[in-house]
């Protein structure tokens, strides 16, 4: 059973550890900790399950359209990922997809388009998806090639998107092209994209080493009516990062909820294991190593919960968040790793909870910025900063 004391921290409110608290007990109850053969189905029936049980409210914002609140509360959405991961990745995953498909809707759509989008995303009944990587643009997001010409009162949208997740699942894509009123990012605009209009299909479908919806996504002459278009023309890079700012230190927060599983799994096992006549968490190398693993977590919950902490205050959390995800992501992968080891070869067993984690954590160090993009972030806002002092 994972320490929960974290949830006295003053960067929370009691509604945050209440909240924790009623989400733990649902999960236990409603979540499966086994993977189902059939990722698709799977995801479509926890999107369901998320909605039915009101977990989805947290993931959109404006209580008009169904969400908890009048703005997203990061904490919530933290608190939520965290709890997910630990008990199941595709829970994690189907609840931030949510989120992150819908975020620009949320953040920048009109008033027409919250109220067509945001209630069904809200109640499980609408999939949503988040269609920015290309094969030739994926860390330089503003290479992208996709492109999408105005046609009167239309749109035509004619390129490729990829790694997209819930492609191939989702009711509706959020899709950023190319409109080129500047060259590079300021010449990119955010569309909505229903799943069934023409012109729009699934290229191909990806399998990863942790199965989740995925695929890559092609635009042939594909018509879509201007009233689509996400804020204005021309602003989709700054929509694309302003949804990525929110959803950015929640990664870290499922990273942290995998890294909690893990030191779980690995305390019951070194206390259960017998070798060399005493237990395998008997010996100094295995508290040495629950001792770093411990310490990791808290590390990276620290800088996780004051991004959270701090973008609910309404302060700018670029440097925050990417702090968050670097030390949450590479902190996880090593926990788990050392989890692992602790296991044997029992660790290597298709399917045994440390085993699902070590696949599970892998993309999280990749997507939404990969760790060496947010080491740059990071090194861009402390130089910034120290030339504005000089000046
Ligand atoms: C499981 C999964 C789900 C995803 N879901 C989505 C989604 O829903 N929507 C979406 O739009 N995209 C999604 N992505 C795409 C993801 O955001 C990209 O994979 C990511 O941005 C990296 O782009 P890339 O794969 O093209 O790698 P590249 O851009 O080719 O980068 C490769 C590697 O180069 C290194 N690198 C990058 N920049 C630098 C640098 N400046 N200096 C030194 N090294 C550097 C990093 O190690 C990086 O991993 C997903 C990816 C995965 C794996």
């Amino acid at each position: 059973m994972s320490d929960k004391s974290y949830l006295d921290w003053p960067f929370f409110e009691p509604r945050h550890a209440a909240l924790e608290q009623t989400l733990d007990s649902w999960a236990s109850q409603h979540i499966s900790q086994q993977h189902e053969p059939d990722v698709d189905q799977a995801c479509r029936t926890l999107v369901r399950q998320l909605g039915a049980a009101g977990w989805l409210a947290h993931a959109i914002a404006g209580s008009e359209y169904g969400g908890a609140g009048a703005t997203i509360d990061t904490r919530a959405i933290c608190l939520i990922r965290e709890t997910l991961a630990r008990h199941n990745g595709l829970a994690d995953f189907a609840f931030a997809m949510q989120g992150l498909g819908s975020g620009a809707i949320c953040l920048h759509g009109s008033v027409a388009q919250r109220a067509a989008y945001l209630p069904r995303v809200a109640r499980g009944e609408a999939i949503a998806a988040f269609a920015l990587s290309e094969p030739q643009a994926g860390s330089d997001v503003a290479a992208m090639q996709c492109a999408a010409v105005r046609d009167g009162d239309e749109y035509v949208l004619d390129g490729e998107k990829t790694w997209i997740s819930n492609g191939g699942i989702a009711d509706f894509y959020v899709v950023f092209a190319r409109t080129g009123e500047q060259p590079g990012a300021r010449g990119i605009s955010a569309f909505i994209v229903d799943a069934d209009t023409p012109g729009f299909e699934i290229a191909e479908r990806i399998e990863v080493i942790a199965p989740h919806p995925l695929a890559r996504l092609r635009f042939n002459g594909c018509r879509i009516p201007a009233s689509q278009r996400i804020g204005e023309a021309g602003q989709g890079f700054k929509v694309a990062m302003a949804t990525l700012d929110v959803f950015r230190t929640s990664v870290a927060a499922a990273a942290l909820g995998f890294a909690r599983r893990a030191l779980d799994e690995a305390m019951q096992r070194a206390t259960e294991r017998q070798m060399f006549g005493q237990m395998l968490a008997d010996f100094q190398l295995t508290q040495a190593k629950l001792a770093q693993m411990a310490t990791g977590i808290d590390a990276a919950a620290l800088l996780t919960y004051r991004a959270a902490w701090q973008r609910d205050q309404g302060r700018i959390v670029t440097k925050e968040a990417a702090m968050a995800k670097l030390t949450a992501t590479e902190t996880a992968q090593q926990v788990i790793d050392a989890a692992l080891q602790m296991f044997g070869g029992l660790g290597v067993v298709s399917e045994q909870p440390v085993e699902r984690l070590y696949r599970e954590i892998r993309a999280l160090r990749i997507y939404e910025g990969a760790s060496e993009v947010q080491q740059l972030i990071i090194a861009r806002e402390l130089l910034r900063a120290a030339k504005n002092k000089d000046m």
